[in-house]
């Protein structure tokens, strides 16, 4: 399959204000722990790098509605290489970045905070999801990204405005 999606191609995915400003607050408050523990960052992009990392990105839903939301980044392709929000080794989501993300460091120092928040707030998360009556489905970024590939062929069939490129 040739992978590579202009912004467009993407179908809008849904997410309510209400949902939306739930998320951010979450993603707000995860932030403010993350900043008092103060884990180093090298800024080298390695975990957004997934096969050469061995690294797998796992998101719900909800985020994956909000990642997505306004599409790709120029010339942007997915694969299994590396996400598709990374350009020039830096993220091009940041605002919209899903939990995982948040709380990844390479810090050793970091490990066992890591754990634990990640325990905390996926509960969270999935707390918000039932709230807002959402499934909870955890998955690989790829999973989401393939689906939307795929809803929007759908959708091209029956609505010209979203027209989508054939995909091989
Ligand atoms: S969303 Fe941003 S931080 Fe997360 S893997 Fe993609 S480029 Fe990296």
């Amino acid at each position: 399959m040739n992978d590579s999606l202009s912004k467009d191609e993407l179908p809008l995915a849904t997410i309510t204000s209400e949902i939306r400003a739930d998320l951010e607050t979450l993603y707000a408050s995860l932030e403010a722990e993350i900043a008092a523990a103060n884990p180093r960052c090298e800024a080298s992009g390695r975990c957004c790098r997934f096969k050469e990392y061995g690294h797998t990105l796992f998101l719900s839903q909800v985020e994956a509605s909000l990642l997505l939301e306004p599409g790709l980044p120029e010339d942007a392709e997915v694969s299994d290489e590396c996400c598709p929000y990374q350009v020039n080794r830096l993220c091009t989501a940041r605002e919209r970045r899903p939990l995982r993300c948040r709380i990844y460091f390479c810090d050793p120092a970091f490990q066992e905070r890591q754990s634990e928040l990640s325990e905390r707030y996926l509960g969270k998360l999935k707390r918000l999801h039932e709230v807002w009556k959402r499934t909870w489905s955890y998955r690989p970024l790829r999973a989401f990204l393939d689906e939307s590939v795929e809803n929007s062929s759908q959708e091209s069939k029956t609505n010209p405005l979203r027209v989508i490129r054939d995909l091989p």
